[in-house]
């Protein structure tokens, strides 16, 4: 298994599409849930604490 360019050749299937809420191209086809902001999973957008450096909800810093 070769994970460098040769391989970059079979990523061919589109997984995910363009998101209808924040724009990403990270909207699963079939299942029909973002993987960025997980609409179609839950109603609020995906977030969680350690995407921050202060590990809060939110991102605001001190
Ligand atoms: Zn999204």
């Amino acid at each position: 298994m070769t994970d460098g360019k040769p391989s970059f050749g079979k990523r061919n299937k589109r997984s995910h599409v363009i998101c209808r809420r924040c724009g990403k191209h990270a909207m699963h086809r079939t299942d029909k849930i973002c993987a960025a902001c997980g609409f179609g999973k839950s109603k609020r957008m995906r977030k969680y604490n350690w995407q921050t450096k202060t590990g809060t909800t939110t991102s605001q810093r001190k």
